[in-house]
């Protein structure tokens, strides 16, 4: 039968401990979690401000609902364009700089929307070997020559833009890389898309609300958006997602306005889905206000980024791990091979730590890690505490 397969292929994955299961929380959103009536201390959400939780959020959303009820009833083409959207486009291109947004349900879809919109066959997308699952499948989907270059080689790039002899180009980067926390070298990226005429489209979910001027993200963050050459070019597209820092849901693609123009007119994952909630537009919007103002979140969160480095440092190099190089909330730890990750989670999950062990196909081969996020919601006794479970579990690769 057709179906059988599955279940061999299901059992092969479970012997290469590569399988995943969900965990039900018993709470909301916040360090202390219980799951399956179990208390956790979580280093596993991308809440990187804590704002999850935060009164104003849900307030704007109760508000929200109250005033424009549950659903847009129709996608924002037809008439689920609501005033509380239209807001929320206007606010989220004020703050981040850029002449006009355009918000979407999710990041995989804003992501889905981009490249596809740009380029097609005959095209060629230059695309950094870790990035985000969603821009590859962006790619896919576009039928552009797909050329993949290794994590920020800046060399290998250059080369392949110069030998390409395709009709569009378009560079394609996460700004923190998701899995390993570092940050893409934007400045040199955007040399190279004005130099080749390229697109520049960046995917800063992880860097929106937690670096750069009021939260601005990885673009101000590397001087990008205080040069005005840069701040006005119509080749860079920003992504940015309001589910992990902004707390809630949701995504925004920021750019020229005949660029974002374009996207309203030709973006399938657009154009072909039911606008989101207008409540959540609410407390979207409210999220767009609070990150702004939160510089003293993410100056608990530059601290507790400190604090953790500073203290697992040497534990990994006792153990033979490797910290990964990154400024960012997210901090891996990289122990190698996919069982030891994943009693290493264990031994860590028995002692009240939850930290997710990330195995391939999300990370290449042989590169299994734990990875810890940091929030500003953590307190310093909490990263400690993770820390003494970290150099007293026993397994060792
Ligand atoms: C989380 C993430 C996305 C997807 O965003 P969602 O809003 O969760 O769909 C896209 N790109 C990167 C780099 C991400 O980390």
């Amino acid at each position: 039968m057709i179906w059988e397969s599955l279940q061999t292929a299901l059992e092969d994955h479970s012997r290469q401990h590569l399988r995943r299961c969900r965990r039900t929380l018993q709470t909301p959103c916040r360090p202390e979690t219980r799951v399956n009536g179990e208390p956790l201390l979580s280093f596993a959400s991308n809440d990187y401000l804590g704002l999850a939780n935060h009164p104003d959020l849900i307030r704007a959303l109760q508000e929200g609902a109250e005033k424009w009820g549950a659903g847009a009833g129709a996608s924002h083409l037809v008439s689920g364009h609501m005033e509380p959207h239209d807001v929320l486009e206007h606010s989220l291109a004020q703050w981040i700089g850029f002449d006009r947004c355009i918000t979407f349900s999710t990041g995989y879809l804003a992501n889905l929307a981009i490249t596809p919109a740009l380029v097609g066959r005959g095209d060629a997308v230059f695309d950094d070997r870790l990035n985000h699952a969603s821009l590859i499948d962006a790619v896919q989907l576009s039928r552009a020559e797909h050329l993949r270059y290794p994590h920020r080689d800046l060399n290998v790039l250059e080369e392949r833009l110069r030998h390409s002899c395709a009709k569009r180009k378009l560079i394609l980067t996460d700004a923190i890389f998701s899995m390993d926390g570092d940050i893409a070298p934007l400045n040199e990226l955007f040399k190279l898309a004005e130099q080749f005429d390229a697109w520049l489209v960046i995917d800063d979910a992880h860097g929106i609300g937690v670096l750069g001027e009021e939260g601005r993200g990885s673009l101000d963050y590397c001087g990008l958006l205080s040069t005005k050459a840069t701040s006005i070019s119509p080749r860079i597209l920003l992504m940015g997602t309001l589910g992990k820092a902004g707390g809630i849901s949701g995504a925004f693609v920021a750019g020229h306005s005949s660029v974002i123009e374009w996207l309203v007119q030709k973006a399938r994952s657009y154009i072909f889905t039911t606008a989101s909630p207008p409540a959540l537009a609410c407390a979207q919007g409210e999220s767009v206000n609070l990150m702004k103002r939160s510089d003293h979140l993410r100056e608990i969160l530059r601290r507790n980024i400190r604090q953790f480095r500073t203290q697992a440092l040497p534990i990994c190099d006792d153990k033979g791990w490797t910290l990964v190089e990154s400024d960012s909330a997210i901090q891996p730890i990289i122990v190698g091979d996919n069982a030891a990750a994943v009693s290493l989670a264990q031994a860590l999950k028995e002692q009240g730590i939850w930290v997710p062990a990330i195995r391939p196909p999300t990370v290449p081969v042989g590169s299994a890690r734990l990875r810890f996020s940091l929030s500003a919601s953590h307190t310093t006794d909490q990263i400690s505490r993770a820390i003494s479970a970290l150099s007293g579990t026993l397994c060792a690769p």
